[in-house]
């Protein structure tokens, strides 16, 4: 193997944003996610919405009236 060529292969810590920590070996030290496997609903079977604006919420009011006036 040629020296010289290859970048630093190392263990390096995932941290996600909701506090959990994979260690995987790569070539970057420290990587930060925001939904990992543990966290993510598709592997929890629970719905968790990310919503940081309220957004959502801004949504279902202005379509309440909608169904209301039906
Ligand atoms: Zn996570």
């Amino acid at each position: 193997m040629k020296t010289d060529i290859h970048p630093q292969y190392a263990k390096a810590a995932i941290k996600c944003a909701c506090g959990n920590t994979i260690e995987v070996g790569s070539t970057k030290q420290d990587i930060s996610v925001e939904i990992c496997s543990n966290c993510h609903p598709f592997f929890t079977g629970k719905q968790k919405l990310v919503d940081t604006a309220g957004r959502i919420e801004r949504f279902r009011k202005k379509y309440a009236k909608f169904n209301q006036e039906k």
